[in-house]
């Protein structure tokens, strides 16, 4: 992490009189009080982050998780919610200087009703995303988010994030998901809008000041979510593609040829992919390299549709076949295969989706989680390399990204042989050089990962002040105490 002055935040200490409060409330299973119980809740996902809690708190129902949360207002003490722990950017590890709690949503994890006609699923915040993917499918029905950690995330966490992952340019992102909440205020109050509406225009919309808010408003512990028809028919494709703007052009033409259906669209950079090869046991090269033909950049799409492919006519795959042999005779395409089997499917969904893991192995590397408007992303990825390069010279460009949202993970190698302690020395002036870019494109500093403890600086740095005034605002209104998940997102004192 670049050098983050650590925020001030409340450090009133858990008593011994308070742990037995909070025992009374949750009882022995729902405390973690040992020091090597409490690591894996204050270390983050990638290992780069540590902080401290005195106690994990896991609360088993909603009356619970209130009165926990009552308690800690009441005697001034710090709250940091968690769900799966899979965030990038430490929203759900605690500062080291934190003495407070932990409230890990994990043992809510009951679903409360699937209702498949309505086509809706009102579920407990420490659901596991696959749980309830696999749920929906079970109901002929689709939970669209699907993204590397949904073996571990949570539905409260990607709600509190905003997850966006691989299938928002055709359903959006977890925001246009959510129908019903219910959430836990700072003060222990419940607030309940669980309802399964897709009309309600009963005063300010406030279920979407908690979706994204990284737990900084309250804590989500129920939702009604959204599902959609269980997809029959389905074609994914591995591309082997000259540039970026080819990827763009491919993307605008396919939404068209395939009637609207193009469901995922994701890019990778070579450099990217062999780190995958190397270090995510296996995965294998779907088009492997020949020495005739090296591309520089590989795309991942698939094509759905909710009608199961027409005996003896037409369907997704065949329809894309045509679609890829014209874009290879333009020369946007380069090589193409198109997944046989499931199990082809998911193999090339295994490469994408352990880009994340491999990069947790891999040498000194740097990453911006960035969208500007999907057109100007070839313009974006030129102007940024040759930015890092003026800081870096030998700096090795590696994205990947959801690139049919306009959004990548805008990523760079350190230089070959560079130890990770000088890498270290250049990420300040490079982040800088990036996020400018970021700006002057129009851009956002940060697409789907939020803001956590890792981007306070620059979004502080960013954001115009009447934006860093409204939220703290807003802040301030329902977390007077500052107590809920304090020192993520906005600095509140000190
Ligand atoms: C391999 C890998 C791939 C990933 N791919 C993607 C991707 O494609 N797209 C994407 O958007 N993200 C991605 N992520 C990031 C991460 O998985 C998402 O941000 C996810 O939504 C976090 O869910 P979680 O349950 O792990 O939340 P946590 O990490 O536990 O928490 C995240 C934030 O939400 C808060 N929070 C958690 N639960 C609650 C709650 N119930 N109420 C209030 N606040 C809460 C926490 O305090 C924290 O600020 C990836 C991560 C990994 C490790």
């Amino acid at each position: 992490m670049d050098q983050i002055v650590p925020p001030t935040i409340p450090t009133n200490p858990v008593t011994p009189a308070l742990m037995e409060q909070l025992r009374a409330i949750v009882g022995d299973r729902g405390l973690l009080e040992n020091a090597l119980d409490i690591r894996p809740f204050v270390t983050d996902w990638r290992g780069q982050l540590a902080g401290n809690a005195a106690v994990v708190v896991r609360p088993n129902s909603t009356e619970e998780v209130a009165a926990v949360v009552k308690l800690c207002h009441d005697h001034d003490i710090a709250i940091v919610p968690q769900g799966g722990n899979t965030g990038l950017m430490g929203g759900a590890t605690p500062w080291p200087a934190h003495t407070g709690i932990v409230l890990s949503l994990g043992r809510m994890n009951r679903v409360i009703e699937v209702d498949a006609p309505g086509h809706t699923m009102t579920v407990e915040a420490g659901c596991v995303l696959q749980t309830l993917q696999q749920l929906a499918s079970d109901h002929d029905r689709l939970l669209p988010l699907s993204l590397g950690a949904q073996g571990s995330c949570m539905i409260g966490g990607n709600l509190s994030t905003n997850a966006g992952g691989a299938q928002v340019l055709h359903y959006g992102n977890t925001r246009n998901f959510v129908l019903g909440l219910e959430v836990v205020l700072p003060n222990g109050d419940i607030w309940n809008r669980l309802r399964a509406l897709k009309k309600d225009n009963t005063g300010y919309d406030l279920k979407h000041l908690f979706i994204g808010a990284e737990g900084t408003l309250g804590i989500i512990t129920k939702a009604v979510i959204k599902v959609w028809p269980k997809p029959k028919d389905i074609a994914t494709a591995w591309l082997a593609i000259p540039s970026v703007q080819a990827a763009v052009d491919l993307l605008a033409e396919s939404h068209a040829a395939s009637e609207d259906s193009v469901t995922s669209f994701e890019i990778m950079h070579r450099l990217s992919l062999d780190g995958v090869f190397t270090y995510v046991p296996g995965t294998q090269d779907p088009l492997p390299q020949t020495k005739d033909r090296a591309s520089p950049w590989y795309i991942l799409t698939e094509w759905s549709s909710t009608r199961p492919k027409p005996a003896g006519a037409e369907g997704m795959a065949e329809r894309m076949e045509t679609f890829l042999a014209d874009a290879m005779e333009r020369g946007l395409v380069e090589d193409a295969t198109i997944a046989q089997s499931e199990a082809q499917s998911r193999a090339m969904w295994a490469i994408r989706e352990g880009h994340a893991e491999a990069s947790r192995s891999e040498g000194p590397a740097i990453s911006y989680d960035m969208s500007v408007a999907t057109s100007k992303i070839p313009a974006f990825v030129d102007a940024g390399n040759e930015a890092a390069k003026a800081v870096l010279p030998g700096i090795r460009l590696s994205p990947v990204g959801h690139i049919g949202d306009g959004n990548l993970h805008y990523g760079f190698k350190a230089p070959e042989g560079m130890t990770r302690e000088t890498f270290t020395q250049y990420k300040p002036a490079i982040t800088r050089a990036i996020n400018d870019l970021i700006r002057d494109f129009g851009g956002s500093i940060s697409a789907e990962h939020g803001i956590g403890q890792e981007k306070l600086d620059e979004l502080a740095h960013y954001a115009s002040p009447v934006e860093l005034a409204t939220m703290k605002s807003i802040k301030a209104a329902l977390d007077p105490k500052n107590l809920m998940n304090p020192g993520k997102i906005i600095r509140m004192a000190g």
